[in-house]
């Protein structure tokens, strides 16, 4: 064994490359191992998010909005496109590009901060000496020892049953933010956030989308006043959306895919897709750690069981992110990534589950942190309310885009904030103030105080704070 490390972290999606990062500017000397492969072969750090997850939807989800608006939005703002058309595959290689940056950019991240990047798959031999041992097996071929060791292998797409992904008729998120033609009829089987996003990249460039979902109710983690309006909004744009469907068999075709279900009256029912995207959650990825072999626990759905403090069963093992519970989301493997490089150090780490924000990036955007009205009722917790719609706000008059509102939570005693949802465009954006109020225990009347600039889309959101108190000013 030649090399030995204070930390050693597997996986370089953002909770990895981020605690190696915080790790080695805390003093410790760090390596970060990942196994994911571009095209050529080549290492492209950045895990799920930046290679298939979050920055590429985003990119897509940018382009056919652009091609959405000069084919129907820039009319109202009196600019007249002729001749439009559209070039899928630019769109695609443009993706990449964006994909590129961000590989580029940890791996420039790492050199800077003095984390040495071992591009293969890390798994488990031994402990020893305090610590374990570590194999790298890939283009890098070594064992290296770790004092601590922070698994953040990530998560996998789900499958469903006799259905398995080809990447070309059936699709995961990887197939589905790589297709270079337009399918006319697109499937999605699951109208979670990446079902949703998805499925509003592909009806923006031209295709017939039909969204099935087992669930009886639309978006049941999202406020139900805000579920109600997305359902609407997506709907009226030409989402077919079902509910409570149970999917029966699935038979990929030579060029088509059959998609045979039961619909909520209990009729039978097959439909013919060119593509399917099946986005019906998510797995922990713990292949190929070998974590059998040194005792390593995972819990009973499969995840590395962690405490509160994201130890893991075995000594100075860490794990963080999408392969230990809570939610899938990459601020929070961030986060979690952060906090434990800084337990390691001594210190004290700090994630605060209850203001991680939630977004999805559909149009309107939908974006929440905190408790929703039918959470409050359910935990007979006394609440006030108050809402704003944008069509109230001159700034969303001026973007030419007035749908949704945001609406506040408030304890109905000490009026602590107690949760923020917002549909409307740049709700992701927007989202961030309600994190801060609620991480700093704000009330709605602390919101309602401060001066927000003129005229812009974060005047809802203290209007809306003021409606708590009932003296919104512009409603
Ligand atoms: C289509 C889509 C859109 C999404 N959009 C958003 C969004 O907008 N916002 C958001 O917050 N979240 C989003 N997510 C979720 C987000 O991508 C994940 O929550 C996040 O990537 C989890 O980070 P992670 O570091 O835990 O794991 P991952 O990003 O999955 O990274 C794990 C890394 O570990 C590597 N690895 C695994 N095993 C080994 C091993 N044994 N040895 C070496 N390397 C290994 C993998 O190759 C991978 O690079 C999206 C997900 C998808 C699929």
């Amino acid at each position: 064994m030649s090399k030995n490390f204070d930390v050693v972290v597997i996986g370089a999606g953002p909770g990895g490359y981020v605690a190696a990062i915080r790790a080695a500017q805390l003093g410790f000397t760090v390596a970060c191992i990942d196994e994911w492969k571009n095209e050529k072969g080549g290492p492209a750090p950045g895990g799920t998010c930046t290679n298939v997850g979050c920055i590429p939807s985003k990119a897509m989800l940018q382009s056919s909005e652009n091609y959405d608006h000069a084919g129907h939005a820039f009319a109202d703002h009196g600019i007249e496109v002729k001749g439009l058309s559209l070039n899928v595959k630019k769109m695609v290689a443009r993706k990449d590009s964006v994909v590129k940056q961000n590989n580029d950019g940890i791996l420039y991240l790492f050199k800077k901060n003095k984390v040495t990047f071992f591009h293969g798959r890390g798994s488990f031999v031994k402990a020893a000496d305090g610590g374990h041992e570590i194999k790298i097996a890939g283009a890098t071929e070594e064992n290296i020892f770790a004092k601590h060791v922070v698994v953040a292998t990530g998560s996998n797409p789900r499958a469903l049953p006799g259905a398995a992904f080809d990447e070309k008729l059936i699709l995961s998120n990887t197939g589905a933010l790589a297709i270079t033609d337009v399918p006319k009829r697109l499937g999605v089987i699951g109208a979670g956030v990446i079902g949703l996003e998805m499925g509003s990249v592909w009806r923006r460039l031209g295709s017939e989308v039909t969204v099935l979902e087992a669930l009886p109710a639309f978006l049941g983690a999202v406020d139900d006043a805000v579920a109600k309006e997305a359902f609407k909004q997506f709907t009226k744009q030409g989402l077919a959306i079902s509910l409570g469907v149970q999917i029966g068999a699935i038979t990929a075709g030579k060029n088509d895919v059959t998609v045979n279900y039961v619909d909520d009256k209990g009729a039978a029912q097959k439909a013919v897709f060119d593509k399917l995207i099946v986005s019906i959650g998510r797995v922990p990825n713990t292949i190929g750690l070998n974590a059998e072999a040194v005792g390593l626990k995972l819990d009973e759905r499969g995840f590395i069981a962690v405490d509160a403090d994201c130890k893991t069963s075995l000594p100075n093992v860490w794990a963080v992110g999408d392969v230990v519970r809570g939610p899938m989301l990459a601020h929070k493997s961030e986060e979690e990534g952060v906090a434990v490089a800084e337990r390691i150090a001594g210190q004290h780490g700090h994630v605060n589950f209850n203001t991680i924000p939630w977004v999805i990036y559909t149009s309107p955007e939908i974006a929440w942190v905190g408790k929703t009205e039918q959470q409050l009722k359910a935990e007979k917790i006394a609440y006030k309310s108050g809402s704003f719609p944008f069509l109230a706000n001159g700034r969303a008059r001026a973007l030419g885009d007035t749908t949704g509102f945001v609406k506040f939570l408030a304890d109905a005693k000490t009026d602590e904030i107690l949760g923020v949802h917002i549909i409307g465009a740049m709700a992701s954006e927007l989202i961030s103030e309600a994190v801060v109020a609620m991480e700093f225990r704000a009330s709605s009347e602390d919101i309602a105080r401060i001066c927000h600039a003129h005229p812009s889309l974060s005047e809802a959101v203290k209007e809306a704070a003021l409606a708590v108190d009932g003296r919104a000013l512009n409603f």
